[in-house]
Protein backbone atom coordinates (compact mmCIF):
# COMPACT_ATOMS: atom_id res chain seq x y z
CA UNK A 1 0.00 0.00 0.00
CA UNK A 2 1.16 3.79 -1.11
CA UNK A 3 1.58 5.68 1.87
CA UNK A 4 -0.26 8.23 0.54
CA UNK A 5 -3.21 5.39 0.46
CA UNK A 6 -3.23 5.89 4.32
CA UNK A 7 -3.42 10.03 3.97
CA UNK A 8 -1.62 10.41 7.27
CA UNK A 9 -2.05 14.17 6.74
CA UNK A 10 -3.18 15.95 9.87
CA UNK A 11 -3.68 19.53 8.71
CA UNK A 12 -4.40 20.36 12.16
CA UNK A 13 -3.54 24.36 13.03
CA UNK A 14 -1.75 23.64 16.31
CA UNK A 15 0.11 20.68 17.80
CA UNK A 16 -2.19 18.28 18.83
CA UNK A 17 -0.37 17.40 22.41
CA UNK A 18 -3.00 14.67 23.59
CA UNK A 19 -2.08 12.85 19.88
CA UNK A 20 1.75 13.52 20.83
CA UNK A 21 1.99 11.59 23.83
CA UNK A 22 -0.24 8.76 22.59
CA UNK A 23 2.60 8.34 19.79
CA UNK A 24 5.12 8.31 21.96
CA UNK A 25 3.76 6.15 24.87
CA UNK A 26 2.63 3.81 21.52
CA UNK A 27 6.39 3.95 21.12
CA UNK A 28 7.84 3.38 24.57
CA UNK A 29 5.15 0.54 25.42
CA UNK A 30 5.62 -1.60 21.49
CA UNK A 31 7.59 -0.46 18.72
CA UNK A 32 5.91 -1.72 15.69
CA UNK A 33 7.54 -4.13 13.44
CA UNK A 34 9.10 -1.99 10.97
CA UNK A 35 11.96 -0.74 13.65
CA UNK A 36 13.15 -5.04 13.90
CA UNK A 37 15.98 -3.59 11.61
CA UNK A 38 16.50 -1.08 14.30
CA UNK A 39 16.82 -3.38 16.86
CA UNK A 40 20.82 -2.50 17.34
CA UNK A 41 19.75 0.81 18.26
CA UNK A 42 17.73 0.01 20.85
CA UNK A 43 18.66 2.57 23.33
CA UNK A 44 18.87 5.27 20.80
CA UNK A 45 14.92 4.50 19.94
CA UNK A 46 13.64 4.39 23.72
CA UNK A 47 15.73 7.68 24.13
CA UNK A 48 13.27 9.03 21.46
CA UNK A 49 10.63 8.00 23.02
CA UNK A 50 10.84 8.93 26.58
CA UNK A 51 12.71 12.37 25.99
CA UNK A 52 9.90 13.03 23.91
CA UNK A 53 7.38 11.96 26.86
CA UNK A 54 9.38 14.45 28.76
CA UNK A 55 9.29 17.29 26.37
CA UNK A 56 5.25 16.52 25.97
CA UNK A 57 4.97 17.21 30.20
CA UNK A 58 3.87 13.33 30.15
CA UNK A 59 7.11 11.04 32.34
CA UNK A 60 4.35 9.93 34.17
CA UNK A 61 3.70 7.35 31.16
CA UNK A 62 6.95 5.39 32.11
CA UNK A 63 7.84 3.67 35.36
CA UNK A 64 11.46 5.90 35.98
CA UNK A 65 12.77 2.89 38.37
CA UNK A 66 12.48 0.06 35.72
CA UNK A 67 13.28 2.44 32.70
CA UNK A 68 16.93 2.86 34.78
CA UNK A 69 17.77 -0.58 35.83
CA UNK A 70 17.10 -1.78 32.14
CA UNK A 71 18.97 0.81 30.58
CA UNK A 72 22.00 -0.01 32.91
CA UNK A 73 21.51 -3.48 32.25
CA UNK A 74 23.16 -2.79 28.73
CA UNK A 75 26.45 -1.17 30.65
CA UNK A 76 29.57 -3.04 29.71
CA UNK A 77 31.95 -3.95 32.98
CA UNK A 78 35.30 -4.67 32.78
CA UNK A 79 36.30 -7.66 34.90
CA UNK A 80 39.52 -6.17 36.27
CA UNK A 81 40.13 -2.59 37.25
CA UNK A 82 43.58 -2.82 34.89
CA UNK A 83 41.34 -4.13 31.71
CA UNK A 84 39.33 -0.97 31.38
CA UNK A 85 42.85 0.44 29.87
CA UNK A 86 42.73 -2.68 27.69
CA UNK A 87 41.75 -0.85 24.63
CA UNK A 88 38.08 -2.02 24.77
CA UNK A 89 35.20 0.63 25.55
CA UNK A 90 33.29 -0.50 28.66
CA UNK A 91 30.06 1.92 27.87
CA UNK A 92 27.01 0.92 27.30
CA UNK A 93 25.80 -1.81 24.15
CA UNK A 94 22.73 -0.18 21.80
CA UNK A 95 21.10 -3.72 22.66
CA UNK A 96 20.44 -7.10 23.65
CA UNK A 97 21.92 -8.29 20.40
CA UNK A 98 24.94 -6.58 20.26
CA UNK A 99 25.63 -7.42 24.25
CA UNK A 100 25.96 -10.93 23.46
CA UNK A 101 27.60 -13.12 20.72
CA UNK A 102 24.49 -14.56 18.36
CA UNK A 103 26.32 -18.77 19.35
CA UNK A 104 26.14 -17.55 22.80
CA UNK A 105 29.45 -18.54 23.53
CA UNK A 106 32.03 -16.09 25.52
CA UNK A 107 29.42 -14.12 25.78
CA UNK A 108 31.00 -12.28 28.95
CA UNK A 109 33.76 -11.22 27.02
CA UNK A 110 32.10 -9.93 23.96
CA UNK A 111 32.03 -5.66 24.08
CA UNK A 112 30.18 -4.40 21.79
CA UNK A 113 29.74 -0.99 23.57
CA UNK A 114 29.05 2.27 21.54
CA UNK A 115 29.35 5.74 21.84
CA UNK A 116 26.35 6.57 20.30
CA UNK A 117 24.59 4.05 22.91
CA UNK A 118 26.54 5.26 25.81
CA UNK A 119 25.01 8.96 25.25
CA UNK A 120 21.75 8.25 24.70
CA UNK A 121 21.84 5.91 27.88
CA UNK A 122 23.34 8.73 30.23
CA UNK A 123 20.48 10.86 28.71
CA UNK A 124 17.90 8.94 29.95
CA UNK A 125 19.19 8.09 33.05
CA UNK A 126 19.22 11.87 33.57
CA UNK A 127 15.57 12.27 31.81
CA UNK A 128 14.20 9.50 34.53
CA UNK A 129 16.28 11.48 37.29
CA UNK A 130 18.85 8.54 38.32
CA UNK A 131 21.90 9.31 40.48
CA UNK A 132 24.53 9.08 38.07
CA UNK A 133 27.11 9.32 40.79
CA UNK A 134 26.29 5.82 41.20
CA UNK A 135 27.32 4.67 38.21
CA UNK A 136 30.80 2.96 37.70
CA UNK A 137 31.49 6.27 35.18
CA UNK A 138 35.41 5.81 35.99
CA UNK A 139 35.40 2.87 33.69
CA UNK A 140 33.54 4.58 31.11
CA UNK A 141 35.93 7.84 31.13
CA UNK A 142 39.03 5.97 31.48
CA UNK A 143 38.06 3.15 28.50
CA UNK A 144 36.72 6.10 26.11
CA UNK A 145 40.05 7.79 25.80
CA UNK A 146 41.11 4.52 24.21
CA UNK A 147 38.64 5.74 21.37
CA UNK A 148 39.92 9.00 20.20
CA UNK A 149 41.75 9.16 17.20
CA UNK A 150 45.25 11.36 16.90
CA UNK A 151 43.69 13.74 14.68
CA UNK A 152 41.35 14.21 17.77
CA UNK A 153 38.02 12.70 16.35
CA UNK A 154 36.36 9.58 17.91
CA UNK A 155 35.74 5.84 16.99
CA UNK A 156 32.64 4.93 18.08
CA UNK A 157 32.88 1.42 19.18
CA UNK A 158 36.85 -0.12 20.31
CA UNK A 159 36.63 -2.74 16.93
CA UNK A 160 36.95 0.20 14.50
CA UNK A 161 34.33 1.92 12.67
CA UNK A 162 34.40 5.09 11.12
CA UNK A 163 35.54 8.26 12.88
CA UNK A 164 33.46 11.51 12.15
CA UNK A 165 31.62 14.91 14.43
CA UNK A 166 29.17 12.39 15.26
CA UNK A 167 31.13 10.57 17.75
CA UNK A 168 33.15 13.77 18.85
CA UNK A 169 29.91 15.15 20.35
CA UNK A 170 28.86 11.61 21.98
CA UNK A 171 31.96 11.60 23.33
CA UNK A 172 31.59 15.37 24.43
CA UNK A 173 27.83 15.09 25.71
CA UNK A 174 28.96 11.99 27.79
CA UNK A 175 31.90 13.95 29.33
CA UNK A 176 29.51 16.78 30.19
CA UNK A 177 27.04 14.58 31.85
CA UNK A 178 29.44 12.83 33.80
CA UNK A 179 30.90 16.09 34.80
CA UNK A 180 34.53 14.84 33.98
CA UNK A 181 36.32 15.60 31.11
CA UNK A 182 38.97 13.02 31.22
CA UNK A 183 37.61 10.90 28.73
CA UNK A 184 38.71 12.98 25.88
CA UNK A 185 41.31 15.08 24.86
CA UNK A 186 39.13 18.55 24.48
CA UNK A 187 41.94 20.34 22.33
CA UNK A 188 42.39 17.74 19.93
CA UNK A 189 38.59 17.56 19.52
CA UNK A 190 38.60 21.46 19.05
CA UNK A 191 41.16 21.21 16.48
CA UNK A 192 39.33 18.06 14.69
CA UNK A 193 36.14 20.55 14.95
CA UNK A 194 37.72 23.49 13.57
CA UNK A 195 39.41 21.77 10.55
CA UNK A 196 35.52 20.12 9.51
CA UNK A 197 34.28 23.93 9.03
CA UNK A 198 33.93 24.25 5.46
CA UNK A 199 34.45 27.33 2.91
CA UNK A 200 30.84 27.74 2.85
CA UNK A 201 30.43 28.42 6.79
CA UNK A 202 28.77 24.75 7.44
CA UNK A 203 30.04 21.77 8.65
CA UNK A 204 31.02 18.50 7.61
CA UNK A 205 31.27 15.42 8.91
CA UNK A 206 35.14 14.77 8.43
CA UNK A 207 37.48 17.37 7.00
CA UNK A 208 36.93 18.83 3.55
CA UNK A 209 33.74 17.30 3.18
CA UNK A 210 30.13 18.68 1.89
CA UNK A 211 28.52 21.05 4.93
CA UNK A 212 25.46 19.25 6.79
CA UNK A 213 23.01 20.36 8.65
CA UNK A 214 23.28 17.11 11.48
CA UNK A 215 27.29 17.47 11.15
CA UNK A 216 27.04 21.54 11.95
CA UNK A 217 24.70 20.72 15.13
CA UNK A 218 27.24 18.36 16.02
CA UNK A 219 30.14 20.85 15.49
CA UNK A 220 28.34 23.56 17.27
CA UNK A 221 26.68 21.65 20.20
CA UNK A 222 30.29 19.93 21.24
CA UNK A 223 31.42 23.30 21.26
CA UNK A 224 28.84 24.92 23.15
CA UNK A 225 29.34 21.56 25.75
CA UNK A 226 33.00 21.89 25.70
CA UNK A 227 33.32 25.72 27.10
CA UNK A 228 33.84 27.04 23.51
CA UNK A 229 31.27 28.80 22.55
CA UNK A 230 30.16 31.27 25.10
CA UNK A 231 26.23 31.70 25.67
CA UNK A 232 24.75 33.56 22.81
CA UNK A 233 27.45 34.71 20.96
CA UNK A 234 26.14 37.50 18.72
CA UNK A 235 24.27 39.03 21.82
CA UNK A 236 28.10 40.07 22.35
CA UNK A 237 28.96 43.48 21.34
CA UNK A 238 32.67 42.33 20.51
CA UNK A 239 31.81 38.45 19.78
CA UNK A 240 35.20 36.76 19.76
CA UNK A 241 34.76 32.99 18.46
CA UNK A 242 37.21 30.37 17.36
CA UNK A 243 34.38 29.61 14.16
CA UNK A 244 33.60 31.75 11.69
CA UNK A 245 30.32 32.96 12.93
CA UNK A 246 29.20 34.88 10.35
CA UNK A 247 29.70 32.74 7.81
CA UNK A 248 27.67 29.91 9.66
CA UNK A 249 24.73 31.82 10.12
CA UNK A 250 24.66 32.83 6.87
CA UNK A 251 24.86 29.13 5.73
CA UNK A 252 22.38 28.19 8.32
CA UNK A 253 19.89 30.77 7.29
CA UNK A 254 19.95 29.81 3.72
CA UNK A 255 18.67 26.54 5.15
CA UNK A 256 15.10 27.60 5.27
CA UNK A 257 13.88 26.77 1.80
CA UNK A 258 10.76 28.24 0.14
CA UNK A 259 7.75 25.76 1.47
CA UNK A 260 9.42 27.61 4.95
CA UNK A 261 11.25 23.94 6.42
CA UNK A 262 14.71 23.57 6.68
CA UNK A 263 16.77 21.47 4.47
CA UNK A 264 19.82 19.63 5.31
CA UNK A 265 22.07 20.71 2.28
CA UNK A 266 21.61 23.18 -0.49
CA UNK A 267 19.38 21.65 -2.93
CA UNK A 268 17.84 18.96 -1.35
CA UNK A 269 13.69 19.17 -0.34
CA UNK A 270 13.27 20.35 3.56
CA UNK A 271 13.10 17.81 5.90
CA UNK A 272 11.14 18.06 9.39
CA UNK A 273 14.66 17.09 11.15
CA UNK A 274 16.49 19.53 10.10
CA UNK A 275 13.99 22.16 11.64
CA UNK A 276 15.84 20.58 14.93
CA UNK A 277 19.09 20.32 13.49
CA UNK A 278 19.87 23.78 12.04
CA UNK A 279 17.24 25.47 14.52
CA UNK A 280 19.31 24.23 17.04
CA UNK A 281 22.58 25.52 15.50
CA UNK A 282 20.77 28.92 15.71
CA UNK A 283 19.34 29.17 18.75
CA UNK A 284 22.68 28.33 20.41
CA UNK A 285 24.22 31.01 18.32
CA UNK A 286 21.09 33.40 19.45
CA UNK A 287 20.35 34.10 15.87
CA UNK A 288 16.88 32.17 15.88
CA UNK A 289 15.13 35.50 15.55
CA UNK A 290 16.81 36.08 12.19
CA UNK A 291 14.63 32.78 10.58
CA UNK A 292 10.71 32.84 10.12
CA UNK A 293 9.68 30.51 12.53
CA UNK A 294 6.26 31.05 12.02
CA UNK A 295 6.75 29.72 8.71
CA UNK A 296 8.71 27.00 10.30
CA UNK A 297 5.88 26.07 12.46
CA UNK A 298 3.64 25.83 9.51
CA UNK A 299 5.58 23.37 7.88
CA UNK A 300 6.04 21.54 11.14
CA UNK A 301 2.74 21.23 11.09
CA UNK A 302 1.90 19.76 7.76
CA UNK A 303 4.55 16.80 9.10
CA UNK A 304 2.26 15.99 12.01
CA UNK A 305 0.37 12.93 11.29
CA UNK A 306 -3.18 12.15 12.44
CA UNK A 307 -1.93 9.31 14.25
CA UNK A 308 0.40 11.41 16.12
CA UNK A 309 4.31 11.55 15.54
CA UNK A 310 5.78 13.81 12.42
CA UNK A 311 7.11 12.72 8.83
CA UNK A 312 10.06 13.27 7.09
CA UNK A 313 7.96 15.10 4.60
CA UNK A 314 4.57 16.41 4.47
CA UNK A 315 2.15 13.48 3.27
CA UNK A 316 4.39 10.53 4.66
CA UNK A 317 3.87 8.01 7.32
CA UNK A 318 5.64 9.11 10.36
CA UNK A 319 8.43 7.83 12.16
CA UNK A 320 9.81 8.19 15.31
CA UNK A 321 13.39 9.91 14.85
CA UNK A 322 11.43 12.42 13.21
CA UNK A 323 8.53 12.91 15.19
CA UNK A 324 11.31 13.10 18.04
CA UNK A 325 12.91 15.97 16.44
CA UNK A 326 9.77 17.68 14.84
CA UNK A 327 8.71 17.93 18.61
CA UNK A 328 12.03 19.25 19.73
CA UNK A 329 11.68 21.96 16.86
CA UNK A 330 8.14 22.86 18.15
CA UNK A 331 9.88 22.77 21.78
CA UNK A 332 12.66 25.41 20.26
CA UNK A 333 10.19 27.66 18.99
CA UNK A 334 8.54 27.83 22.22
CA UNK A 335 5.68 25.75 21.36
CA UNK A 336 3.75 26.50 24.83
CA UNK A 337 2.94 23.48 26.72
CA UNK A 338 5.99 21.61 25.79
CA UNK A 339 9.27 21.63 27.60
CA UNK A 340 12.09 23.81 27.02
CA UNK A 341 15.03 21.85 26.15
CA UNK A 342 18.88 22.05 26.77
CA UNK A 343 19.66 22.43 22.88
CA UNK A 344 23.24 20.85 23.03
CA UNK A 345 22.80 18.39 25.06
CA UNK A 346 19.14 17.00 23.12
CA UNK A 347 17.44 16.44 26.88
CA UNK A 348 15.06 19.01 28.45
CA UNK A 349 16.57 21.89 30.96
CA UNK A 350 15.10 20.25 33.39
CA UNK A 351 16.29 17.23 32.87
CA UNK A 352 19.27 18.63 32.59
CA UNK A 353 19.52 20.83 35.48
CA UNK A 354 21.62 20.04 38.37
CA UNK A 355 24.70 19.00 35.88
ZN1 LIG B 1 15.41 13.88 8.38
Amino acid sequence: MEDSELSPYCYSSSLDKDRQIRFFEMMFETLPSDYEEQEINRLTLAYFAISGLDILGALDRVDKEEVASWVLSFQSHARRRDDRDNGQFYGFHGSRTCQFQPDGSKALDHNGSHLASTYCALAILKIVGYNLATIDSESILISMKNLQQPDGSFMPIHIGAETDLRFVYCAAAICFILKNWSGMDREKAKDYILNCQSYDGGFGLVPGSESHGGATYCAVAALKLMGFIEDDPLSKSTPSSIINVPLLLEWSLHRQTVDCGFQGRPNKASDTCYAFWVGGVLRILGAHQFFDSGALHGFLLTCQSQYGGFSKFPGKLPDLYHSYYGLSAFSLLEEPGLKPLCIELGITDVAASGI
